[in-house]
C-alpha cells in the first residue's frame, strides 16, 4: 500500500481564496480585517515566520502591521505596545512572535493580549474555551491539521487519535480537538517508555516532537492517518519532518508530506482566525 498525500498547499490555497472573499466583503462595508505582527529581537526564523504572515495578509486583501523591536526591548514596553494594539479599532488580531528574548516572560505577554483578538489561540480564555467546548479562537497549528484530516474522509468518532508531544501550543490543543471530535486520545510525551506501544494500534497519529524519525513505519497500523507537524533540517539540510516519510508512507493509508503539509495550513488558519475576529467585530 501506497499512502495517499494530504495536499496542505491545496487546502491553504482553497482557504486563502474563501477568506479573500469573505474580507472583500468586510472591506466594502467599511471594515477592513487588520492583523498586527510583532516581533522581538533578530531570530532569523522567526523573522522569515513574520514575513511570511504579513505576506499572507497582503495576497488575501487584509491589512497588515508588522513591527519589529529591538532584543533589548524590555517587557514594560513590550506590554505597553500590546495595549496600544489592543486599543486599535483597525487591528483585529495581535499575534507577538515566540521565542521572546529571555528577560521577557512569554505568559504575561499571551495573557496581555486581548483574547477577542488573540488570533494564535494562546491566551488562557481560548485554551479554556477548547477545553470546555466553547467557541473561541482555536490554535493554528492544530486547527489547521484537524482540516487535513477532514480531507481524509475518515470520522473521528469511535478511533483511536495519539498525539506525540503535549506543548501548550500543538499537543496539548491537538489532544482537546481530536476529542471534542469523539476520538478515544492518547497523549504521548518524553516520558512515555514506548511509543510503538500506543501507536500501532492508532487510526490516527499527529506527531508534534521536533526530532526526526520520531515516527518509523514497524510502529504503525497499516492505513493509518498520519500528520507530521514536525519540523527538522536532515543531512543534507533539506526540510523533513518527525515522520520517516518514504517508509511510513508504504504501510499507512493517508500523510502530510513535509514540506507541503502542516506548515501552509497553519498560515492559513491564522487567516481564518483574524477574519473571523473582524466578523465578529463587525457584529458587534
Ligand atoms: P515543543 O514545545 O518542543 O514540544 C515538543 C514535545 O515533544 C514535548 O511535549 C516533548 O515532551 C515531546 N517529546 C520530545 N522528545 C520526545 C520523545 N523522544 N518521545 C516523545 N515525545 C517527545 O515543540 P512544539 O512547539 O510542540 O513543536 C513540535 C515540532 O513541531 C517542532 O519541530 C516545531 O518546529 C514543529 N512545529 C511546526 C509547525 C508548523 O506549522 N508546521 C507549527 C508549530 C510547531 P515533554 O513535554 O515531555 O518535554
Amino acid at each position: 500500500m501506497t499512502a495517499q498525500l494530504i495536499d496542505g498547499n491545496a487546502l491553504a490555497a482553497s482557504i486563502r481564496v474563501d477568506v479573500a472573499a469573505r474580507a472583500a466583503q468586510l472591506t466594502a462595508r467599511g471594515l477592513r480585517p487588520g492583523l498586527a505582527v510583532v516581533l522581538v529581537g533578530d531570530d532569523p526564523a522567526s523573522a522569515v515566520y513574520v514575513r511570511h504572515k504579513v505576506k499572507d495578509c497582503e495576497a488575501a486583501g487584509l491589512h497588515s502591521v508588522l513591527e519589529r523591536h529591538p532584543a533589548s526591548m524590555s517587557e514594560a514596553d513590550l506590554l505597553a505596545r500590546v495595549q496600544a494594539l489592543n486599543a486599535d479599532a483597525s487591528i483585529h488580531g495581535v499575534l507577538v512572535q515566540m521565542p521572546l528574548p529571555r528577560h521577557i516572560d512569554p505568559h504575561r505577554i499571551i495573557e496581555a493580549i486581548a483574547p477577542h483578538k488573540d488570533v494564535d489561540g494562546f491566551h488562557v480564555a481560548n485554551a479554556g474555551a477548547l477545553m470546555t467546548g466553547q467557541p473561541g479562537f482555536r490554535a493554528c497549528t492544530p486547527y489547521g491539521c484537524m482540516r487535513l484530516i477532514e480531507t481524509t474522509g475518515v470520522a473521528l468518532r469511535g478511533r483511536h487519535a495519539v498525539v506525540i508531544g503535549r506543548s501548550n501550543t500543538v499537543g496539548k490543543p491537538m489532544a482537546l480537538m481530536l476529542l471534542q471530535a469523539n476520538a478515544t486520545v492518547t497523549v504521548c510525551h518524553s516520558g512515555t517508555p514506548d511509543l510503538s506501544v500506543h501507536t500501532r494500534g492508532a487510526d490516527v497519529v499527529v506527531v508534534a516532537v521536533g526530532r526526526r524519525d520520531t515516527l518509523r513505519a514497524d510502529m504503525i497500523k497499516p492505513g493509518a492517518v498520519i500528520i507530521d507537524v514536525g519540523m527538522n533540517r536532515n543531512d543534507a539540510g533539506k526540510l523533513c519532518g518527525d515522520v520517516d516519510f518514504e517508509a511510513v508512507r508504504q504501510v499507512a493509508g493517508w500523510i502530510t508530506p513535509v514540506p507541503g503539509g502542516v506548515g501552509p495550513m497553519t498560515r492559513a488558519m491564522l487567516l481564518v482566525n483574524t477574519l473571523e475576529a473582524a466578523e465578529r467585530a463587525a457584529s458587534r
